[in-house]
């Protein structure tokens, strides 16, 4: 099999220094490997992401030498076959429509707070659509809107195995799942697990290299495949870049953009070279150090 990886961002903002060392370590794998990369613009959420942002993200990357092949995929124009996962998902009766609203939730788990639950459970969906009658399950969803929870432990009971995934090196990693995952949301139809995984064996890839702030999706996309019949791809999940005070670079933390360091003169290339080189990855520029970085990424 072809190896194939891809770099999958979506377009809710501009790129960051952090987005641009995963792509970078994505082509550098594929370098290595002989292996294609794809890019893909992640943009089923119509409520947050915007066409500006992924026509930027596509202009920064090929500023930074990212170099891709085939088309781009939109996940916007896809939207059919996401559909098709959810109705076969619902034939195999693993998904249940959830009419709950954050505040209910957040109501029946502050509610169990009060009971001797463990820490963790706190957190997650209780299950309160769970076990809803059929016949009340279709009148409400003539009427109300819904999500599509997967029940986790029915799924699990159907595939009948431990739940694993690979990495490089061929060594598995058991996983739990441990609460009902949304994968079709109220608002959009549909979830980033279920489009991600959908995607992934649609475009063939063999390897999926991601930040470790995603390692712990890799469980419910594990489920889904095997719920959905679609091949496994080997995992890497790589380090993630933090700022000088250990927070990572991320677009909430208003970390340094690709658009600033190319407006300010920074060679892509040495960029690239300064990311990819760091032993132990922290960027070390404040946004206002602007004479610090023109230094080391420059043009000197
Ligand atoms: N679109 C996701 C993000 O920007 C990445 C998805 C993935 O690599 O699986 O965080």
């Amino acid at each position: 099999m072809a190896l194939r990886t891809r770099f999958a961002p979506s377009p809710t903002g501009l790129l960051h220094v952090g987005n641009a060392y995963s792509a970078l370590i994505c082509q550098a794998w594929a370098e290595e490997h002989d292996a294609e990369l794809l890019l893909r613009i992640e943009d089923i959420d119509h409520t947050r992401c915007r066409s500006e942002y992924a026509d930027a993200i596509l202009e920064d990357l090929a500023w930074l030498g990212l170099q891709w092949q085939g088309p781009v995929r939109y996940q916007s124009r896809h939207l059919d076959a996401y559909q098709q996962a959810i109705i076969r998902l619902r034939g195999m009766d693993v998904i249940y429509p959830c009419f709950c609203t954050r505040k209910q939730v957040a109501r029946e788990i502050a509610y169990m707070a009060s009971a001797p639950h463990s820490e963790d459970m706190l957190s997650e969906y209780p299950g309160i659509c769970r076990n809803m009658q059929v016949d009340e399950q279709q009148q409400r969803m003539q009427q109300e809107p819904f999500a599509w929870r997967l029940n986790v432990a029915k799924a699990m009971a159907q595939l009948g195995t431990s739940m694993t995934w690979r990495d490089e090196s061929g060594k598995t990693h058991a996983i739990e799942v441990s609460q009902d995952m949304v994968i079709g949301r109220k608002d959009i139809g549909f979830s980033y697990h279920l489009a991600v995984v959908v995607d992934d064996a649609l475009q063939g890839i063999s390897h999926i290299i991601r930040g470790r702030d995603l390692a712990e999706s890799t469980g419910i996309h594990r489920l889904l495949q095997q719920l959905l019949g679609l091949p496994e791809p080997v995992y890497i999940h790589h380090r993630l870049l933090k700022d000088s005070n250990g927070n990572r670079l991320a677009k909430r933390n208003h970390a340094t953009t690709l658009n600033s360091l190319r407006s300010m003169g920074v060679d892509a290339h040495k960029l690239g070279s300064f990311l990819l080189g760091m032993a132990k990855p922290a960027w070390p520029f404040e946004a206002d150090k602007k004479a610090a970085v023109l230094r080391i990424l420059g043009k000197t």
